[in-house]
């Protein structure tokens, strides 16, 4: 496998400057508690939060990811916040929103909980291939249903600590 440029570090800068404006201006003077999902969000949460300020408090989770086949249950929570959400904002921090299948049950955990607001921010967000009824509040970028590695996002822990994002390509002497 190789990857091949698709997003570049000014590109995902520039965007998230824009994005923590959106941000801002949609919860006025509230602060939200920020709650990245790991490991993927890492570094999209920690260039965001400075984007948006040192008010902004941080948590983060992790998530057992399902397929369609497992969907019945509570998702399993593998990490969980150690802040208490009932009556506060909360801003998920996602990398990818891909078939929507894990935030769809993050979201009815966490509501579960009573916090006053909770809404999305992701980064790439793959319209092509989202399932879900509610779409991200907001989304950095409208990215086609390919596979994507770098800023985060890993494949089989490659490649997570790349500065830009690039898709996966095949090499010829990959099969
Ligand atoms: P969903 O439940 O929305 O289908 O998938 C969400 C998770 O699948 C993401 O948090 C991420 O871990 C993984 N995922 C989906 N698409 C991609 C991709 O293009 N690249 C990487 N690295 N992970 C992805």
């Amino acid at each position: 496998m190789d990857v091949e440029p698709f997003l570049a570090e000014e590109e995902i800068a520039a965007r998230l400057a824009e994005l923590a404006a959106e941000i801002r201006g949609a919860y006025g003077d509230s602060r939200p508690l920020l709650v990245g999902i790991l490991k993927g969000s890492f570094v999209f949460l920690a260039d965001l939060g400075r984007e948006l300020g040192p008010e902004y408090p941080v948590d983060f989770m992790a998530v057992a990811s399902y397929d369609g086949a497992s969907s019945s249950g509570a998702p399993e929570i593998r990490l969980d916040l150690r802040t208490e959400i009932r009556g506060r904002d909360v801003l998920i921090v996602e990398d990818i929103v891909d078939s929507g299948n894990t935030l769809r049950y993050l979201l009815q955990a966490l509501r579960e909980r009573e916090p006053r607001s909770i809404r999305v921010v992701t980064l790439l967000f793959k319209p092509a291939s989202f399932q879900g009824s509610e779409r991200p509040a907001f989304i950095g970028f409208e990215i086609p249903p390919d596979f994507v590695v770098g800023y985060g996002m890993d494949l089989d822990e490659k490649w997570r600590n790349l500065k830009h994002i690039g898709k996966l390509i095949q090499n010829k002497t990959d099969s």
